[in-house]
């Protein structure tokens, strides 16, 4: 069986060596030893300069929390491709999603459409960087401070992405990772929000521990987005492979590049200035009855790609229905290949000249 992707599982006696370490200290949650030293590690790794990092207990909380706090009730421009937590997280939060299209090469939302979407009730533009692609940052922040719109980005896929020489992180108000077990770092469950602005960077922190301001205190409303000391265990126990990672999973997409042929077929066009992190494969298909072809045979062989993003998340049955074309005809054409850092190149020619063959 080759599933479309693998988490990353370090020696199990490294992870002990960490679990031991919360055992030792007698203490499992509430910003411990482990996760200040994540934290820190992480913001080394990444090169944050503006931007400080708070980890939480996955990728979708951080997302309503600054929903939360930004959206105001109000409209929100999105987009209608990315995973269905994006969305979700607006409409938790009793705030309505206004759908944009995305640009039909990079996949992100299309800059030149958001202006039109904005009413007197925008608050938000939450864009997603897809796959590890940037949106047009530039053009999304003119737009934002001309009408004065806070922006949040679900950089769940971005980990380890620079753009124009800085962590992707450091773009928007607020962005946020996710550290789920299928994502390129991870924690099991597990996430985090970045955020550059100090007096903001304070009520996502409060927002994330009930709002406590000390044991009897409260600043206002908050939640329960702790990340817990047995989850930074295994992001600790993650981090010193990261080099293996990405080398890995390099070397798988620059085979994959090379062995498929994509006369009939496209891949993802990165934008430029970026420094990719090889978090997915995705491949295009010119039709979805094309991808249907290929991912039957590839299930045959007990392949398992993954239909990634679908369905486009305008049509869900609980956002005010709207049309986003493109979004509609990717979602049904595009497919993600088995991706890992230690992935087999047999398998990678395999599922290549099954791509091929069946497309020729
Ligand atoms: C994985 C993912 C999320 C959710 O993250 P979790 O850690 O699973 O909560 C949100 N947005 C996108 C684009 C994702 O891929």
């Amino acid at each position: 069986m080759i599933p479309v992707t693998k988490s990353f599982l370090p020696p199990i006696e490294e992870y002990m060596a960490q679990v031991q370490r919360a055992f030792t200290n007698q203490w499992l949650t509430n910003r411990g030893e482990l996760v200040r030293e994540l934290e820190q590690k992480l913001t080394d790794y990444l090169e944050l300069k503006e931007a400080r990092i708070l980890c939480m207990n996955n990728g979708t909380i951080p997302l309503q929390i600054a929903v939360k706090l930004l959206g105001n009730g109000g409209e929100i421009i999105t987009t209608p491709f990315s995973y269905v937590a994006t969305t979700a997280a607006i409409v938790w939060e009793n705030c309505t999603p206004v759908f944009v299209d995305i640009h039909p090469e990079y996949l992100t939302i299309d800059e030149t459409k958001i202006e039109a979407a904005i009413t007197p009730r925008t608050t938000c533009i939450l864009a997603t960087h897809v796959f590890g692609n940037p949106c047009n940052v530039e053009a999304i922040e003119a737009i934002a401070q001309k009408h004065n719109l806070k922006v949040i980005y679900d950089a769940a896929h971005c980990f380890g992405v620079k753009y124009m020489g800085k962590s992707i992180f450091e773009y928007g108000d607020v962005s946020t990772c996710s550290f789920h077990a299928t994502k390129i770092f991870h924690t099991g469950e597990g996430g985090a929000i970045f955020c550059k602005d100090p007096d903001l960077y304070h009520k996502l922190f409060y927002s994330h521990n009930f709002g406590h301001n000390g044991p009897l205190e409260f600043y206002g409303l908050g939640i329960n987005g702790k990340i817990s000391e047995l989850q930074a265990a295994m992001g600790l126990a993650v981090y010193p492979y990261l080099n293996v990672i990405f080398d890995g999973r390099k070397k798988a997409c620059e085979n994959y590049d090379k062995l498929i042929d994509f006369s009939y077929l496209n891949k993802l066009n990165i934008r430029d200035e970026t420094t990719w992190n090889y978090s997915y494969y995705p491949v295009l298909f010119e039709s979805e009855n094309d991808l249907l072809k290929v991912e039957s045979v590839l299930v045959k062989n007990s392949i398992f790609p993954r239909r990634y993003f679908f369905p486009s998340l305008n049509g869900l049955n609980y956002v005010n229905r709207c049309s986003a074309p493109v979004s509609e005809s990717v979602t049904k054409r595009i497919l993600c290949l088995p991706l890992y850092n230690d992935i087999d190149i047999e398998n990678q020619i395999f599922i290549s000249e099954c791509i091929n063959n069946t497309l020729k």
